[in-house]
Formats: structure tokens, C-alpha cells, sequence
């Protein structure tokens, strides 16, 4: 008989080399899917620190904010003064763009945001 009943792992994270638990039960939801490389907490530093990517899902030119929905889920807060060059980009529904996640005191916002594909003039 084989055992498939999967058991707690204790992996080493490859970042800060910390040893950290993957329960059955997260086994269990990723079914198939690779162990994960880096611990809980690298994870979450690594979606705060990495630059990502997303397509404005709206935005208010009057108003000067709108949202990112980002490729990984989940949308994040985007104000005209996180862009990198305020005066030239006009943001639109469907413009895809790069930038980092800060977190502020009214939540995650976008900031350092660039367009991922040169703006068209006109
Ligand atoms: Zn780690």
C-alpha cells in the first residue's frame, strides 16, 4: 500500500535559508503543483518588492486615480502623482503597466508606475 496521504514538509526557503513548514493542508490545496521555493514570509516581501505588472481597469482623469488590476489578482489603488511622468502619460481603461506595490495607511497603492509598452503619441 502506497501512503498518499501527504505529510507535513519541512522545506528551506532559498532566499533567507530559514526552514519553514509546508502543512498537508497547503499540500493538499496546491495539489500538483511544485513546492514552493521560498518561505511564507520572503513571499510576501517579494510581491511588496518586486516590480510588477497590471492593466488599468479604470481611472478618472478628473478625478486623478483609479485601479490596476494585476496580472497576479486582485487590483491595487493608482493616483496620477505615482506616475513617472505625470505630465505625458494620459492613463486609460485597458493600458498596461508596470510598477511597485507601497503599502500606506489606506492600503496597498501603486507607485513608480510606467507604461509597459511605449505611449502612443497623438
Ligand atoms: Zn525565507
Amino acid at each position: 500500500m502506497i501512503d498518499r496521504q501527504p505529510k507535513d514538509l519541512y522545506l528551506t526557503c532559498q532566499s533567507c535559508r530559514n526552514r519553514f513548514l509546508y502543512s498537508r493542508e497547503e499540500q493538499r490545496h496546491n495539489a500538483g503543483a511544485a513546492r514552493p521555493s521560498i518561505c511564507p514570509a520572503c513571499r510576501t516581501l517579494e510581491r511588496l518588492t518586486r516590480r510588477r505588472s497590471g492593466v488599468i481597469e479604470w481611472y478618472s482623469r478628473q478625478r486623478g486615480f483609479g485601479f490596476i488590476n494585476e496580472d497576479d489578482g486582485g487590483s491595487v489603488f493608482v493616483h496620477v502623482s505615482s506616475f513617472r511622468e505625470p505630465g505625458r502619460v494620459r492613463p486609460n481603461k485597458g493600458l498596461a503597466v508596470r510598477y511597485h506595490v507601497q503599502m500606506t495607511e489606506k492600503g496597498p497603492r501603486a507607485v513608480d508606475v510606467e507604461l509597459a509598452a511605449p505611449a502612443e503619441e497623438g
